[in-house]
């Protein structure tokens, strides 16, 4: 006799876009050619982009990831990360004849070129950002560090002592749009003369996912952002989800070891991942949820990407 197990309905709401960004898919893309072209191993400064299943993949190719460059054999193909590298980094490698790829993504040089103009031009830089995050520490290392005073919330743009100097302010890319918006109004207020990016350099990419998890949290009871904890934008869906309401809002790094037993039916469960978290695992996540229960799926989509970012130019010359 078959006995047909009834398994309760629960609803689950993709987030959408979620996931990989131009930058992280080109980064990945970087290092895959770069094996592909120059063999293995080849050296990567820092997690190339801040996830731990891409890292192990890509280890397991030949990747291999050091924190600074002479870790690295001068005969050796070094990769710089997403986030960017301070000049002092570039200079190294080419000091060494080191064959250097960067993979930074064209966003974040983008900041790295305001603030050189910035520094050029004698402002004094408030970073807004997360001190000891890659992408700060690149950002910073573009010029002497005297040049630069990092802003990491409210109370610092409220206390910091700047009298006499021409400032500048620009923006880590992966933060959370509503809190440096209200950073950005506090200096603006301060110190009315500062100059800055004419669009603010949070990224299209960390908008776009703030975007979406916050029409997402209209929704659902519970929120599971896939991505590491590593990864700045990853943490700031969990925040933005948290302030528009989801109590139950969490990071999950390895899906396959979430604890789903406790899934009340009755709740609706919101996904999205960070940009540099990879879409199978979300779909591990359903494939989880799918073994206890019939999932009702629909998608709630706030915009549509169509941005591509070509890879170095070393590398499409090469193939
Ligand atoms: Fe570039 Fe934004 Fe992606 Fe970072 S999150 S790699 S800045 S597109």
């Amino acid at each position: 006799m078959n006995i047909q197990v009834i398994k309760p309905r629960l609803k689950v709401m993709l987030a959408s876009p979620r996931g990989f960004c131009a930058g992280v898919s080109r980064a990945i893309e970087t290092v895959e050619k770069t094996l592909l072209q120059h063999g293995a191993p080849v050296y990567v400064r820092h997690e190339i982009v801040h996830n731990a299943h891409v890292v192990k993949r890509l280890e397991t190719m030949g990747a291999i990831f050091i924190d600074e460059v002479d870790q690295a054999p001068a005969e050796r193909p070094i990769i710089f990360s997403a986030h960017g590298a301070p000049a002092a980094a570039y200079e190294q490698a080419n000091q060494r004849g080191q064959l250097l790829i960067d993979a930074a993504c064209p966003l974040v040089l983008k900041v790295h070129s305001q603030v050189k103009k910035f520094v050029a031009q004698g402002h004094h830089v408030l970073v807004i950002g997360h001190k000891g995050h890659p992408e700060v520490d690149g950002v910073i290392g573009q010029s002497n560090p005297s040049h630069f005073s990092l802003i990491e919330s409210i109370e610092d743009a409220n206390n910091i002592t700047l009298h006499g100097k021409k400032l500048a302010y620009v923006t880590q890319t992966t933060l959370s749009v509503e809190d440096t918006q209200a950073i950005i109004s506090v200096l603006k207020d301060r110190f009315p003369e500062i100059a800055g990016p004419r669009k603010a350099d949070i990224c299209y990419a960390t908008s776009n996912r703030q975007a979406a998890v916050k029409e997402l949290s209209k929704f659902a009871n519970t929120v599971f952002v896939i991505g590491s904890p590593t990864s700045s934008n990853s943490q700031r869906l969990v925040d933005v989800a948290k302030v528009n309401g989801v109590k139950n809002a969490y990071l999950v790094e390895d899906p396959s070891s979430l604890e789903i037993s406790n899934i009340d039916p009755d709740t609706t469960i919101g996904i999205t991942a960070g940009a540099s978290a990879p879409e199978d695992l979300v779909e591990t996540l359903l494939t989880r949820l799918a073994e206890m229960f019939t999932l009702v799926i629909e998608t709630v989509e706030t915009t549509r990407e169509d941005i591509a970012f070509k890879i170095p130019s070393l590398l499409q010359q090469a193939s």
